[in-house]
């Protein structure tokens, strides 16, 4: 049921709310870790590692693809708030993964920007 979910998500106008957008707004449930004016942070719904939170911008860029300068504060805190959730994860010290998929080839199923933290195990290179 997710992929399909995640194949209609994919091919929806962009004139209406991305999945991310409607958890933000409270139309779907969301496992909040974090909320500020500028983006928010859930759990993964389908986790693939012990920790899997996804770092989002309340502004519903398509993904980094579509990030421009005038994005780059944003892009920036983005950072910040992923680097504090994993220290608020106790992940620091071990270490974790930030992914970004961008389009198809990227592996990116949601069309709204979102950071992946990834953490809890070790971590494989090359990702696949
Ligand atoms: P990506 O493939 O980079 O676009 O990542 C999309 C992520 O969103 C996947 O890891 C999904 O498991 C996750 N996801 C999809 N629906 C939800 C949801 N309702 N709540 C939390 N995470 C979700």
């Amino acid at each position: 049921m997710l992929t399909v979910h995640l194949i209609f998500e994919a091919r929806k106008p962009m004139s209406e709310k991305t999945l991310f957008t409607k958890i933000i707004d409270g139309d779907i449930p969301g496992d909040f870790v974090h909320k500020d004016d500028s983006c928010f942070a859930i759990r993964d719904i389908n986790p693939q590692a012990p920790v899997h939170i996804l770092i989002i911008p309340r502004k519903p860029l398509v993904g980094i693809q579509g990030a421009s300068r005038e994005d780059q504060a944003l892009l920036g805190h983005l950072m910040v708030v992923a680097r504090e959730i994993a220290d608020q994860e106790g992940l620091v010290e071990p270490g974790f993964r930030l992914v970004i998929n961008a389009g198809d080839q990227g592996g990116q199923q949601v069309p709204h920007l979102h950071v992946h933290l990834l953490g809890g195990r070790e971590m494989q290179w090359p990702p696949g």
